[in-house]
């Protein structure tokens, strides 16, 4: 049986403003809770209001090592002003811009697991630049044009360990699918290319994979 969450956890993960369903999330939890046992941290790129966050910085509990999770917080270029997936509420009022740093903290407040997580505000590619700790597992949820997506999968997939999972989100292979573009699919495809990693699990647009070579 894979890991599932308490029920508390599972609440606390609905109740989060954001874009994971449930039946992913508990994909992701699992291979959260089965990475954990590598003893490294957990990294996630693409926080928004701390959705997804709750269920790794949960696996983190349970496995005694860290989540971190980062994102600028200035949302995708779908979440913004007059795009499908904005929401008004993400805007601050005295700026003008998205800023769902806010919402992310009181989420985690509330889930109780601000102990678990180390929030990084900033740019991806450019966090990664300082990044030098081998991780358990990689997810990317972040942005999905083809820059944001390949430069999260440069950037990050090289620093999960042997063993470890990469999990990519949104994955549509038929364009018919596709909401936000198929970027996130080419990684996928990179990721398999590459030799570095197999295929261990798909749940809708969750992909699963393992570190089973060198590279990436
Ligand atoms: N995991 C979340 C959803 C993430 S949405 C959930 O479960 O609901 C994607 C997020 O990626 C947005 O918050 C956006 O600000 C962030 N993002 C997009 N491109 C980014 C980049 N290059 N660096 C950091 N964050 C980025
Ligand atoms: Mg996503």
């Amino acid at each position: 049986m894979p890991a599932a969450p308490k029920p508390e956890i599972l609440a606390a993960f609905e109740a989060a403003k954001g874009f994971m369903p449930v039946h992913e999330g508990l994909a992701l939890y699992a291979a959260a809770v089965e990475a954990g046992a590598l003893g490294l941290p957990l990294l996630e790129v693409g926080t928004y209001c701390g959705r997804s966050t709750v269920l790794l910085a949960d696996a983190a509990r349970a496995a005694g090592v860290t989540a971190i999770t980062v994102d600028h917080h200035r949302g995708s270029e779908e979440q913004q002003p007059g795009w499908d997936y904005h929401d008004p509420q993400t805007v601050d009022p005295e700026i003008g811009l998205m800023d769902t740093l806010p919402t992310f903290r009181r989420t985690l407040h509330k889930a109780g697991l601000e102990d678990h997580v180390v929030a990084v505000v900033g740019r991806s590619p450019q966090v990664a630049a300082l990044w030098g700790t081998p991780l358990g597992l990689v997810f990317i949820d972040g942005g999905h044009t083809d820059e944001h997506a390949g430069a999260d999968y440069e950037g990050w997939a090289p620093h999960v360990a042997e063993g470890g999972l990469l999990l990519i989100h949104d994955v549509f292979p038929e364009p018919a699918d596709e909401f936000t573009g198929q970027a996130p699919y080419r990684v996928y495809l990179r990721a398999l290319e590459s030799g570095a990693f197999t295929e261990v699990s798909a749940t809708d647009s969750l992909r699963v994979l393992r570190r089973t070579g060198a590279g990436s």
